[in-house]
């Protein structure tokens, strides 16, 4: 992956998010208090003018910008899980215009560290650890059965969907949705749900 795929790569991102608020925004209505679409929204648009803005030099730079300025820009849960995830994975690939497969496989690992030692949540709590933990695992697991970064991510992709439909049934252990206790399951996690879009965009864009 390069400086042009990552920033190709969150665009299409920000594009998913963005043309997906209302239907993340209503998943959070039903368990939560109704504003992740907008939450998203909000830091996807920056992340897309910033992407706008900056020169980058190397490929790491972007996701740390990036999940810098979703720290900045979303208030609630997401923003910071995000923002820590994005971070960590630019922070954990090498200096340099590319990163091979090996490299994406270990930021992967330290974006999804991030995201529990920030949040706390272990599969099975219906947050977005429920699709983002599946991806990485059939990430890593198509990159060690020696597929390309189309495959990996499709992959992946298919994983997170997997996971966030998945949620569905889960009762909330973390996060606003554990206050309704048994009363949020039936409901698919919104923030599960944006970890797919995110995963599908690099599906997309490697296809
Ligand atoms: P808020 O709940 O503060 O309004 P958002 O609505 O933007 O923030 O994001 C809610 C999503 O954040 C949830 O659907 C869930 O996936 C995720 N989330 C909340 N708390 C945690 C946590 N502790 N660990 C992982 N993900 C979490
Ligand atoms: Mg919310
Ligand atoms: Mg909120």
């Amino acid at each position: 992956m390069d400086v042009a795929l990552a920033t190709a790569w969150l665009r299409a991102a920000a594009g998913a998010v963005i043309a997906d608020t209302d239907e993340l925004t209503k998943l959070d209505a039903a368990i939560g208090d109704g504003d992740h679409g907008v939450n998203m929204r909000r830091g996807f648009t920056a992340v897309a003018a910033v992407l706008d803005d900056t020169a980058f030099t190397g490929v790491g730079e972007v996701f740390v910008k990036v999940g810098g300025t979703l720290i900045a820009k979303v208030g609630g849960a997401s923003g910071p899980l995000y923002g820590s995830a994005f971070r960590a994975f630019g922070k954990a690939l090498p200096p340099g215009e590319s990163a091979g497969l090996g490299d994406l496989v270990a930021a992967l690992r330290a974006a999804l560290e991030a995201v529990t030692r920030l949040g706390g949540a272990t599969p099975g709590d219906k947050t977005l650890v429920d699709a983002f933990g599946p991806a990485v695992t059939a990430f890593e697991e198509a990159v060690i059965g020696g597929a390309g970064l189309p495959e990996a991510a499709a992959g992946a992709a298919r994983a997170a969907g997997d996971g966030a439909r998945a949620t569905t049934a889960l009762t909330a252990r973390k996060g606003r949705a554990s206050y309704l206790g048994e009363r949020s399951a039936g409901h698919q996690d919104p923030g599960a749900t944006s970890t797919w879009l995110i995963f599908q965009a690099l599906a997309d864009v490697t296809a």
